[in-house]
């Protein structure tokens, strides 16, 4: 869904603030995932753990896929509506549609990447699905903060100063 601005909206700095805030809790999300599989980077695997531990993980991921399609569904919605009307209000030009387009892939590509998490859990997978979570996710933000809103941030920065 594409955000709608009131007719005569003036974006500042809070406005900005908010966004960097959503950066800040989609990092700590994802930092978590290491957090609670510590396995993740030496790839020992679940053997390694107790069962206890392992429940703790399998227990855990549902809540990470939720927080993180929360995060993101609001995030990307906050960040299109500041967009816009700074647009509107002639304070920041670019191309909508594609940075629109690609939140809308990212989405997309969520709602696949949480099925197949899922669906190495349930074949006793856990840490690959962690694995397989954390490294999409990861290149995923990269991906897009490189194309998108690395140049975004500094331009709205820059927008708001005046
Ligand atoms: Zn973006």
């Amino acid at each position: 869904m594409v955000p709608q601005p009131e007719a005569a909206c003036m974006a500042t700095h809070q406005d900005l603030e908010a966004i960097h805030l959503d950066h800040r809790r989609l990092a700590t999300c994802l930092a978590l995932l290491h957090t609670t599989c510590i396995h993740l980077n030496d790839h020992l695997g679940c053997d390694s753990c107790s069962y206890e531990q392992l429940g703790v993980c399998r227990g855990q991921l549902p809540s990470f896929i939720h927080d993180l399609v929360d995060i993101l569904t609001s995030h990307f919605y906050r960040e299109e509506a500041l967009m816009l009307c700074m647009q509107q209000s002639g304070q920041l030009d670019g191309d909508f549609k594609s940075h629109h387009q690609a939140h809308v892939r990212i989405l997309q590509r969520l709602n696949k990447l949480f099925s197949e998490v899922q669906q190495l859990d349930r074949s006793g997978r856990t840490e690959d699905a962690y694995f397989h979570f954390d490294y999409m996710m990861q290149g995923a933000m990269a991906e897009h903060d490189r194309r998108f809103d690395a140049d975004l941030m500094v331009r709205m920065e820059k927008a708001l100063k005046h």
